[in-house]
């Protein structure tokens, strides 16, 4: 396993949904790999990152269910894995 993050931020939206997405994914992850959510702010943009323990079973990116996947490739989000 690996240490894993993913960023969520976006001046165009609040801080509030950036909240939201966070802990929509953080969720996924689920609580026994979940380490943290950490949020930061430059300028106007905010930036929420959630870290987590990635394994091969997931996208080390977005933590998509790779569960079966043969292809190589997260069909999330194109990452090799
Ligand atoms: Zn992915």
């Amino acid at each position: 396993m690996r240490v894993c993050y993913k960023h969520f931020r976006g001046s165009f939206k609040s801080w509030q949904q950036l909240f939201l997405d966070a802990t929509d994914f953080a969720t996924g992850v689920g609580a026994d790999r979940l380490i943290s959510i950490s949020h930061s702010s430059d300028h106007s943009d905010g930036v929420v990152t959630v870290w987590y323990w990635g394994t091969p079973e997931r996208c080390y990116k977005c933590a998509y269910d790779l569960t079966g996947n043969e292809s190589g490739k997260c069909p999330e989000c194109g990452t090799a894995v």
